[in-house]
């Protein structure tokens, strides 16, 4: 199949899909916290939690997988995105630009070592942590389909929440 046949749009709720992998957008903590990460923890339930904390933590464009506990998907991959709030964007060690495009990167590096055929993403540090839709959506594009025509022959979804980001999907997909 073309890369590009690899490539899902959908909108709507990361935790109801039955993908191998769903991304979670966390905190260098890996605590539960809102939005996405929220809703993932609730839905995984406390277990997540307590192998998140073995963990302890994760740097910004780092992801790290755990098992997905009551979530119908099989793992979960954390990836932390760059936080563009104006007191903490001062303090990304790289441009939020490639820590962003990490984030896709080091999730998809993840479930090809772990045998993992389908990954769904949200559209990571486009909540709270501020980064423009439209310039996220093309650096999220770009990697994705990076990986898909060199070294990834699994399938990938962009699970969009907001009808924002549907839109920027859909301008470079059209
Ligand atoms: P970040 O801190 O990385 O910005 P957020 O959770 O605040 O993380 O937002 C990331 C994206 O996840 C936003 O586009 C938001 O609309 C979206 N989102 C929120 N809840 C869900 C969900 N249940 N499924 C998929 N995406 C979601």
């Amino acid at each position: 199949m073309k890369p590009s046949d690899r490539l899902h749009i959908v909108k709507g709720s990361i935790t109801r899909l039955t993908t191998d992998a769903i991304v979670n957008a966390a905190n260098n903590q890996l605590r539960a916290g809102s939005g996405v990460c929220g809703a993932i923890h609730s839905a995984a339930g406390p277990m997540l939690q307590t192998e998140c904390m073995k963990i302890g933590w994760c740097p910004t464009g780092q992801s790290v997988i755990t098992d997905a506990y009551n979530l119908p998907c099989k793992k979960v991959i954390h990836t932390v995105g760059p936080d563009l709030r104006p007191w903490a964007a001062d303090k990304l060690a790289e441009s939020p630009e490639r820590l962003l495009a990490s984030c896709y990167d080091t999730a998809i590096s993840l479930a090809k070592a772990n045998g993992l055929k389908s990954i769904a993403f949200p559209c990571i540090s486009t909540g709270v942590y501020m980064y423009p839709k439209s310039e996220a959506a093309r650096i999220a594009y770009d990697t994705i389909m990076h990986r898909l025509s060199t070294d990834y022959d699994g399938e990938v979804t962009v699970c969009c929440f907001t009808d924002d980001d549907l839109e920027s999907y859909r301008q470079l997909t059209d």
